[in-house]
């Protein structure tokens, strides 16, 4: 079967970065079942070919009217779709999806009818946020990193930047490669207006944010650049858990340390 990926080195290759990363959730044990979600705005890609395919399957409703997307184009994890699966076949547990004129409706235009994520009002409404600020960005991911879902147990660590002071101060790498730290979004139902409101309004001060109890979601230039924030953060998460089960508290690099760090390398926080 012809995939819109034929004769297209480009977007394979964006796609083909997608697969690398999605295998990367399933294999450090962030992608149980059906857990996570990917999505990447492709439009750059967008050649006549492709702005001329054929619709499959019926116009849908978004839920939301986002006026930046207009003809915009996204690759999105399918629903109930396995990032296992998605690591070997991304154009069999995902679609490529145009966003139709009224801004508030979508079509799959490739390869396959396969109904994107549930959670795609949210990871939209992101995008059409970067896009109205200029962004650079084109890729958001959602998904359950083990150590970070369990210090989002402790009330303690979800004050405002608490727990990004205790991760970047566990290495001098976290702070430089995730520079504006880890934003918290209380407990909210998944999927719920309420739970894309509040990941938006927190994702103006950070790029990486933490849904209590549940994960993380994550904005970057390309879908690796987003995995590698959570990546730097899970690291340090973990030294910390490590130093505690060997029952010391972890002393964490001194205020002084880390404001040295930030003029070096010149990082925004
Ligand atoms: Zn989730």
């Amino acid at each position: 079967m012809k995939s819109i990926l034929d004769g297209r080195p480009a977007l394979k290759q964006e796609i083909d970065r997608l697969a690398e990363v999605a295998g990367y959730l399933w294999q450090n044990g962030w992608a149980e079942r059906n857990g996570g979600n990917i999505t990447i705005n492709i439009t750059e890609f967008a050649d006549e070919g492709i702005r001329s395919l054929p619709f499959i399957g019926e116009v849908t409703p978004i839920g939301k009217t986002l006026p930046q997307l207009k003809g915009c184009y996204f690759y999105c994890k399918g629903t109930q779709k396995r990032m296992r699966d998605l690591a070997r076949w991304p154009m069999d547990n995902g679609s490529v999806i145009r966003i139709l004129d009224d801004c508030a409706s979508y079509v799959i235009v490739a390869d396959r009818p396969v109904a994107p994520t549930s959670e795609l009002p949210s990871h939209l409404s992101v995008h059409n946020r970067l896009l109205e600020k200029g962004s650079p960005y084109r890729a958001t991911l959602h998904t359950h990193p083990i150590e970070l879902i369990a210090m989002s147990h402790n009330r303690e660590m979800l004050g405002r930047d608490v727990l990004t002071k205790i991760l970047w101060s566990m290495i001098p790498e976290t702070k430089a490669f995730c520079p504006r730290g880890l934003g918290i979004v209380p407990y909210k139902l998944p999927g719920s207006v309420e739970m894309a409101d509040a990941t938006l309004q927190e994702l103006e001060d950070y790029d990486v944010v933490l849904w209590e109890k549940h994960g993380v979601f994550a904005q970057g230039l390309d879908v690796m650049d987003a995995f590698d924030q959570i990546d730097v953060l899970s690291k340090s998460a973990k030294i910390y858990l490590d130093a505690c089960m060997m029952g010391f508290k972890p002393e964490g690099m001194s205020d002084i340390q880390m404001k040295e760090l930030s003029e070096v390398f010149h990082l925004p926080k």
